[in-house]
């Protein structure tokens, strides 16, 4: 009876060690997988802000060359105008080109200035567009270069949890079913399932076992559950916590 225990306890410790390696490499997986996520994400959102400011762009160019167009259409009528003026019978039909004259004068140096300002709008546009166009590519290089090492080793750790995922599943056989069932719950909602007691506090959540319960734990080999996180406890002695510590942390 006493041996059994033991070597539940024993059955228990080895697969909460398995039960630490997948975690770690689970965590691992889910870095490598989020830094070449993030990296993919920004060169999406640059690619987005290039696509909308070339249709920016666009527009600015085209509505550029429709004033381009009105002006040089403009150019022509005043010329009509000149003309008109010069061919004028009389003081009225003179003052009526004259009119006609200053108000395409105008038009033109309105639509001029458009054109202007136009002009700075596209130029700053294509600097926003070469900027980005840059960017995106330092990104691209720097996710091409990175990309084939990153999927190796995400390729590398799967293999890694895949093997200790078998090694796991033999560590299970070891446990009996409705300890490993309690164990593997807790696991679930704690993180870890097992704890260990020297002094009379839970070395998983630090909080004191009462008295009789560390008596009894104790007194002979015993898995019992921490009373504030359910973890599977038992008894380590003095001595035997240090190997365990150092058996935890390699
Ligand atoms: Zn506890």
């Amino acid at each position: 009876m006493t041996a059994s225990v033991t070597d539940q306890i024993r059955a228990l410790e080895a697969l909460a060690a398995v039960d630490a390696e997948l975690k770690v490499l689970g965590d691992d997986l889910q870095q490598e997988r989020s830094a070449l996520d993030s990296q993919r994400g920004k060169l999406n959102e640059l690619e987005e802000k290039l696509k909308n400011d070339r249709a920016h762009l666009a527009a600015i160019d085209k509505l550029r060359n429709e004033y381009v167009v009105e002006v040089r259409t403009m150019m022509q009528q005043l010329e009509h105008s000149r003309e008109k003026m010069n061919r004028a019978r009389n003081e009225r039909e003179a003052n009526a080109a004259q009119r006609e004259l200053e108000e395409l004068r105008k038009l033109i140096r309105d639509r001029e200035d458009e054109v202007g300002k136009l002009t700075t709008d596209a130029d700053g546009a294509r600097q926003q567009i070469d900027a980005a166009e840059q960017e995106a590519k330092k990104v691209s290089d720097e996710l091409g270069a990175t990309e084939g090492g990153v999927r190796s080793k995400l390729a590398e750790i799967e293999s890694r949890k895949a093997e200790r995922e078998t090694a796991r599943a033999a560590a299970v056989k070891d446990v009996p079913p409705q300890l490993y069932r309690r164990y593997d719950m807790i696991r679930q909602k704690r993180g870890t399932g097992i704890a260990q007691t020297t002094t009379g506090t839970c070395r998983a959540c630090n909080m004191s076992l009462p008295p009789q319960l560390f008596h009894r734990l104790r007194r002979e080999p015993m898995i019992e559950q921490c009373p504030s996180c359910h973890r599977l406890i038992y008894y380590v002695p003095p001595q035997a916590q240090a190997s365990a510590e150092v058996s935890e942390k390699s």
